[in-house]
């Protein structure tokens, strides 16, 4: 069975691979051109379904089962913010250097150094006609600055709970133990070894 992943992120292709090593793990831009997909749900679930759709629509072809993430922090000094919007909280053109930066500043412009804060993960998963979806949370302290370079967007300045060390210094098997998206993927796997015995 060939599974799909409906994101061009490598940080979160790179998660997704490692974890499910039991399929052939296929990012869809390896398949077809990658196209802009608006996502104008107001939660990470709605946003995980579109671009599951979007993608299996466009690869048009029902031997292939697609997965999609759709992830952010929510800090609660922030209140919530920037949650959905984490991919684009320092702007459309931003990276994630800079929405990096943008959060920590934020933070600090709270006049707090640190604040509760978690991440969510909402995954999708299409086939046949089918949708599943299954979600994740990590729950920790964000910071207003960073520390460590391991991981991807705004794993420099989060400590997951139980913990001392942030993402950044953390390595990628810690994380995927305790991340949202390793729960939510541990879900989706339960899942995915059902729908294998049906292709
Ligand atoms: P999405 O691709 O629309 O789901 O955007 C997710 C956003 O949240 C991106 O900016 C990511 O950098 C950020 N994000 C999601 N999961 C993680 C994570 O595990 N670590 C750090 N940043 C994350």
């Amino acid at each position: 069975m060939k599974l799909i992943l409906a994101t061009g992120n490598k940080g979160k292709v790179r998660e997704i691979k490692q974890m499910c090593e039991n399929f052939e793990v296929i990012p869809y831009s390896d398949l077809i051109e990658p196209f802009e997909i608006v996502e104008d749900a107001p939660d990470f679930k709605g946003n995980a379904l579109i671009k599951a759709r979007a993608v299996y629509e466009a690869l048009n072809d029902d031997s292939v089962v697609v997965i999609a993430d759709d992830s952010g922090i929510s800090v609660d000094v922030l209140d919530g913010q920037p949650g959905i919007h984490s991919a684009r909280y320092g702007g459309p053109e931003a990276d994630d250097k800079d929405n990096l930066h943008k959060l920590m500043g934020a933070i600090k412009d709270k006049g707090v150094e640190s604040s509760p804060a978690h991440y969510t993960a909402a995954i999708a998963i299409v086939y046949k006609g089918q949708e599943e979806t299954v979600h994740g949370w990590m729950h920790g302290t964000a910071l207003s600055s960073p520390r460590g370079e391991n991981g991807f967007g705004y794993d420099p300045m989060f400590i997951p709970q139980g913990h001392e060390q942030t993402l950044g210094q953390l390595d990628d098997k810690i994380k995927s133990k305790l991340s949202h998206r390793g729960k939510a993927l541990r879900l989706a796997k339960i899942i995915l070894e059902g729908v294998a015995t049906r292709f």
